[in-house]
């Protein structure tokens, strides 16, 4: 039996700080790949640490800083924008400066298949924020990531909020040698397409299992260029929707897309996993 692949997870994350193991052993013996994806150093590192100690068992790991994370703020996050019921958590994000080296020494861990998250966010900017400045931040850090994932060769794992413009426009100058993915795609159609002649795969997670806005992108994309996701412990699918995510839920997304395609399950699965698997290098 095929396996499927979570190739967006952040068990690394303290959500999961007091059973992390067993949540990957839940992934693991339902017979789960995960890539857990750090957004900043320290989740960075703990994601190398869990592919480490979970080694030759399907766990891997993604480092990056999500550009969030370069300015110290709180916020409010709810998994669905338009559903006032769910629960809100709170964001703290640090401040943190991009340290090249380090992250560099991490990237060439055999373990390590993608670097991310990384990439614009101009969705969560505040009032009194310096917002060119930002911007510019934002795109500085990226296009040094595009040169630390050229020089290690790996793929990118990119997350985009109302920044798709700035990114084409970053990726024309600066452009990544192995495209890889944009994860938790929530973009037109049209932008769909412009993704998928520059050669990125995208990543469909919960938020396509909370209503059907997303069932005519899912038809229209061919399955060889989806990958599948949890972006846990946020955006679980329904009927999970507003509780903790986690890698074995991936399921209920590789569900949704063989009844939106009309195919069956299996196919879903072998086809999502072969595309993860091509893409971060991974054989055997
Ligand atoms: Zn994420």
């Amino acid at each position: 039996m095929s396996r499927l692949f979570d190739t967006h997870a952040h068990v690394n994350f303290n959500a999961f700080r007091e059973d992390a193991d067993e949540v990957l052993r839940r992934a693991i013996d339902g017979g789960i790949f995960v890539v857990n994806v750090g957004s900043q150093l320290s989740t960075s590192r703990r994601a190398v640490e869990y592919a480490k100690k979970y080694s030759g068992q399907g766990v891997y790991a993604a480092i990056g800083l999500h550009p969030i994370q370069l300015k110290k703020r709180s916020f409010e996050h709810r998994d669905d924008e338009n559903d006032w019921e769910l629960p809100v958590t709170e964001i703290k994000t640090i401040g943190e400066t991009f340290d090249f080296e380090a992250y560099l020494g991490l990237a060439r861990d055999p373990l390590v298949v993608a670097i991310g998250e990384v990439g614009l966010d101009y969705h969560h900017f505040e009032d009194g924020d310096d917002i060119p400045a930002l911007k510019d931040e934002q795109k500085r850090v990226l296009r040094e990531f595009v040169c630390l994932a050229n020089e290690v060769g790996k793929p990118m794992m990119i997350h985009c909020w109302d920044a798709y413009d700035d990114l084409f426009e970053l990726f024309d100058e600066t452009s990544p040698d192995k495209r890889g993915i944009i994860h938790s795609f929530i973009g037109s159609h049209k932008t769909a397409k412009k993704f998928l002649e520059l050669g990125w795969n995208l990543g469909v997670n919960g938020i396509a299992t909370y209503s059907d806005s997303y069932d005519r992108l899912i038809r229209e994309v061919p399955l060889e260029r989806i990958v599948i996701e949890t972006d846990c412990p946020y955006l679980a699918p329904f009927p999970h929707k507003g509780e903790r995510n986690e890698p074995l839920l991936v399921r209920l997304v590789a569900e949704k897309i063989a009844a939106v395609k009309g195919v069956r399950f299996d196919e879903v699965t072998l086809v999502t996993t072969k595309n993860a698997r091509d893409m971060f290098g991974l054989r055997g």
